[in-house]
């Protein structure tokens, strides 16, 4: 085995562990053993036996059975008997007793043959009174004593050594190298790509990201070029960070910078440095260092790299993980280590830049941050046209239409609708994928699995009809809400039971306007169930989680409340977890606006949708009759959207797609789901 090479930390050497571990294991085993271990038995000689046992009329039964040429008879004695002192030696010992209450044999003895003993035991017991039962012989036919001795004994040390080396197969990466694996647990476990091992994904599999595209292009230039760059007296870098939310293709691009630069590649995920041993984390990190500065000029990437990169010490409250620390100041110190001419490079992914610890994000470690985020328009028909070409189409399947219903999608979701729509037509025996399972597998992947046979009663299906009615009629009748695209009744998923589907503009700042009209959007639903029965349901939970988190942000957060001021508590370092970062007397305020806002924004749905009851009502009939609406059904039947406002749809499919170009974000604020700007939502 390779020794670790410990200079500062000394790891407790894997070895050493092992060693003890086993022979804790096998000690144990024994004392398991003897804790368990049958009765005392005794041998005993054939007339002892007679005078003391046999005639007395202690015996419960004999059991006799061939061993080795001989008969080897067991001797039971009566449970009552046992009791007696001179059986104190041969008696059961309470653990024993634990373990069955079946005890004995006590006394063992043997004889030449089973004719032999026949004799000797009828010679025995013929002058015994007549009412004392004789005794005879059971014959067993037990196979070797060694299978006995093999069931009992090594049977059990065998699945525990079996269980024993799986868990350290598991522990040292099982990349097969067999029972050595437990030695290797303080290597990495990367995966190493080069000549021998191509990966065939190029930049062509990637579809838009064409900025991180140059950037990580111009990292492997360095790589493959760096003269062209030292020469001028510049640095080379040694870092970049891929940031965005999961499924934009992070990976995907690392994948491609593997298979573009013809240079080796270590693979690994930030989870792959974690191990219960203390010390592996970090060795871990020396080894793949040592490996890649051996096949330098190399990539490292590292996916997920927040597994270990999370701010030190934040949660030392909790007692923290000393373990995930020193993975940590290892990587940074090997980041600091390899100097710039060296030839490696460090990739690394993540999606929650927030929480990385700020001396990874410095200079001179990862010196690059390349931000990828969801695709807009356009690059989601770049993603469908990627995930399009191995299918067998309809003439009519168009990406541009298909990216223009899919707004929020990150490519993973859209690789996911392309796969379930292929799914979908497989299942109904199609030639060909149709517009129509794209439809349904953009439903599939926004609400979950259809459920046919849900059964709901009249009465709910006409309360969710009237509560996506009023969110779609809120949603119509204001100047700065998201028009609705489609409303759908058809129970889906676990809660879902309608939902519907908006189209945002692509933008990144929101006014007060805006919040407030899709705050009035979203209490819709809510008001529609309140006007027309007087009677409201559970189904409104989400939606008015969704209104009290915005209400709270509206006027904690963005400063938008008169009465609270231009003040904005959000803690974005995470500094205060236990403490507010203001007075009783604000937070009451606050409590007090917020509960005003919500009350204010209902009053004005009810208004509107008092206004418009005709359409609301005439809307739910709809829905109920067809289960499904589209834009153009509510445009039949409300008229024209009384508002200049065009959709993203409306740009793009009837030309003039300006908009195209801007990248769409969430609110700067984690707010869920983000109730007016993002997107998609199922809800009910
Ligand atoms: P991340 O690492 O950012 O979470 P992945 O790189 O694993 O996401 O992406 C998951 C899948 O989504 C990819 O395998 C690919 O099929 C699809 N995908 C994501 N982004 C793109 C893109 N820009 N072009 C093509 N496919 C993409
Ligand atoms: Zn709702």
């Amino acid at each position: 085995m390779k020794k670790i090479p410990s200079k500062k930390v000394t790891p407790v050497p894997p070895k050493f562990n092992m060693m003890w571990l086993w022979i804790l294991i096998i000690l144990g085993f024994f004392g398991l053993q003897y804790f368990f271990s049958s009765d005392n038995t005794e041998e005993i000689t054939y007339s002892k036996f007679e005078k003391e046992i046999l005639l007395p009329g202690d015996v419960e039964k004999l059991v006799a059975f061939k061993s080795n040429d001989l008969v080897e008879v067991e001797v039971y004695i009566k449970k009552d008997k046992l009791k007696e002192d001179r059986y104190k030696d041969v008696a059961p010992s309470p653990n024993s007793l634990l373990l069955s209450p079946e005890v004995g044999p006590q006394y063992t003895f043997t004889e030449p043959s089973d004719v032999i003993l026949n004799e000797k035991l009828k010679n025995s017991q013929a002058n015994l009174p007549e009412d004392q039962p004789r005794i005879e012989p059971h014959y067993e036919n037990r196979s070797n004593p060694w299978a006995g001795w093999f069931i009992s004994f090594m049977l059990p040390l065998l699945i525990i050594v079996a269980i024993w080396m799986l868990l350290m197969r598991r522990m040292g990466g099982g990349a097969g190298t067999g029972g050595g694996a437990i030695f290797n647990i303080g290597k990495s476990k990367a995966q190493l790509f080069d000549k021998e091992s191509q990966i065939n994904i190029t930049f062509n599999d990637v579809a838009g990201l064409e900025e991180a595209k140059t950037e990580v292009m111009e990292i492997v230039d360095f790589l493959k070029n760096p003269k062209k760059y030292t020469d001028l007296g510049g640095k080379i870098p040694k870092g970049a960070l891929l940031v965005g939310p999961p499924g934009t293709g992070k990976t995907l691009l690392a994948k491609a910078v593997a298979g573009e630069a013809q240079v080796p590649f270590f693979s690994l995920s930030g989870s792959d440095f974690v191990e219960m041993f203390v010390g592996v984390g970090a060795s871990r990190v020396r080894d793949l260092f040592k490996q890649a500065k051996e096949k330098a000029p190399c990539i490292i990437f590292i996916d997920e790299i927040d597994a270990i990169g999370r701010a030190r010490g934040k949660n030392s409250v909790m007692g923290g993980n000393d373990e995930r620390e020193n993975t940590l100041n290892q990587l940074l110190v090997e980041m600091d280590g390899f100097g710039t001419n060296l030839g490696v490079i460090l990739l690394a992914a993540t999606n929650r830049l927030d929480v990385l610890d700020q001396a990874l994000l410095r200079p001179g470690r990862f010196d690059r941050q390349i931000s990828i985020d969801k695709p807009d328009l356009i690059g989601r028909e770049h993603i469908f046209n990627v995930h399009l070409k191995p299918l067998k189409l309809a003439e009519e399947v168009d990406a541009k239409k298909l990216s223009a219903q899919t707004p929020g999608f990150a490519g993973a979701e859209i690789a996911n609708v392309c796969n379930e729509a292929a799914l979908i037509a497989a299942r109904k025996n199609k030639a060909s994928i149709n517009m129509q399972d794209f439809q349904d597998a953009i439903d599939r992947v926004i609400g979950g699995l259809e459920k046919k046979n849900k059964i709901i009663s009249p009465e709910e299906k006409k309360i969710v009809a009237y509560h996506e009615a009023g969110h779609a009629i809120a949603g119509w009748f204001l100047e700065f809400a998201d028009p609705l695209v489609k409303v759908s009744i058809v129970p889906r998923g676990v809660a879902a039971l309608g939902y519907a589907q908006y189209l945002p503009k692509e933008q990144f700042l929101y006014t007060t306007e805006q919040l407030l009209d899709s705050m009035c959007m979203t209490m819709g639903g809510r008001v529609a169930e309140d006007i027309t029965f007087s009677r409201i349901s559970t189904g409104a939970q989400n939606d008015l989680e969704r209104i009290t988190k915005l209400a709270y942000a509206m006027t904690a957060v963005y400063g938008m409340n008169d009465k609270v001021g231009n003040v904005s508590f959000r803690d974005s370092a995470g500094e205060t977890q236990f403490q507010k970062p203001y007075s009783d007397q604000t937070a009451e305020l606050i409590d007090q606006e917020v509960r005003n806002l919500i009350a204010a924004v209902y009053d004005r749905t009810k208004q509107l949708l008092l206004d418009k009851q005709d359409g609301l009502i005439k809307i739910a009939e709809k829905l109920l009759e067809k289960e499904i609406l589209f834009q153009s059904d509510l445009e039949e039947i409300l008229g024209k959207r009384p508002f200049e406002n065009r959709t993203a749809y409306d740009e793009f499919v009837n030309g003039g797609a300006d908009g195209g170009g801007v990248p769409q974000t969430d609110l700067p604020l984690d707010l869920p789901q983000d109730s007016n700007n993002n997107d998609t939502k199922s809800e009910e």
